[in-house]
């Protein structure tokens, strides 16, 4: 499932073909030709991608769940049925294309600027700033909704832009965080060492292979994702999992670890802010 680490992944690889001159490009935007520009600048920003020609216009995709960027040499092989490509940028060297991808514009530079999703995003995870500052921005904006559940509002990518459904699981069990909770119980110094373990796990995926949110040797790549019926590896409690938000999201979680439901009725006038169960 593309996630921030997927999108900026690809952005590094298609890095080689700034510079060089489209020899060949088709999309499903009618009309619109773009051999003989060049691609000045490949950017991933949170989930989307913008691929910019001559500084001035960017192609904009987002893969959702079912789009994916592939990279081929000019007459390589493609691993997808030429009927599912969206988008095609060949240059000299490469050829770049864009399966599935539901949503695939054309921009000017004001309009990536004022794109009510690409201007609405939180600050990503995977941004160029490194510093605590982006953590702290996104702590401020999760704090504007109390009572959002947490499982929710760390998708919302007008809150922080990067996590998608697989982190969310994954750093929810491994923070020991209640991803049915609201925002609001959870003190500050918790909600940053959330934001700041799902920078350190995106990073850490910007190598090459599948995706790991556990490192240990021989062991399984993730904790509890796609796992429901399987035991904890912590407590071996039973997995569960169960839809989340107006989407219908899958969360995936250990009841017992993450004490899911045990905040429910906070004893009367008392106040519960939550920390880690531990
Ligand atoms: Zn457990």
């Amino acid at each position: 499932m593309p996630e921030g680490d997927t999108l900026h992944k690809v952005a590094a690889r298609l890095q080689g073909m700034v510079g060089q001159p489209v020899t060949r490009f088709e999309s499903v935007i009618p009309g619109l030709a773009l051999v003989g520009r060049t691609i000045t600048a490949v950017e991933a920003r949170g989930k989307n991608l913008l691929i910019w020609f001559d500084g001035t216009h960017a192609l904009y995709t987002h893969l959702r769940m079912e789009g994916s960027w592939h990279l081929y040499r000019p007459n390589g092989p493609w691993r997808k049925p030429a009927t599912a490509a969206r988008a095609v940028i060949a240059t000299e060297s490469w050829l770049a294309v864009c399966f599935y991808a539901p949503v695939v514009e054309w921009l000017s530079a004001w309009e990536v600027e004022h794109h009510p999703v690409l201007a609405a995003l939180g600050p990503d995870l995977l941004g160029p700033d490194t510093s605590d500052q982006p953590l702290a921005l996104a702590l401020q904006r999760l704090r504007a909704d109390p009572r959002r559940p947490i499982g929710e509002a760390i998708l919302d990518q007008r809150l922080v832009a990067g996590l998608g459904n697989v982190y969310k699981s994954e750093l929810l069990f491994m923070e020991r965080l209640d991803p049915f909770e609201p925002v609001g119980e959870y003190d500050d110094s918790t909600l940053l060492r959330l934001l700041e373990a799902g920078r350190k796990w995106l990073r850490r995926n910007l190598g090459d292979g599948p995706r790991k949110t556990r490192w240990d040797v021989g062991r399984a790549n993730n904790w509890v994702y796609n796992r429901s019926g399987e035991p904890c590896p912590r407590c071996n409690t039973p997995l569960a999992m169960r839809r989340q938000g107006a989407l219908g999201r899958t969360t995936y979680y250990c009841p017992r670890c993450q004490q899911v439901g045990a905040a429910a009725e906070p004893p009367r006038g008392r106040v519960l802010v939550r920390g880690p169960a531990r």
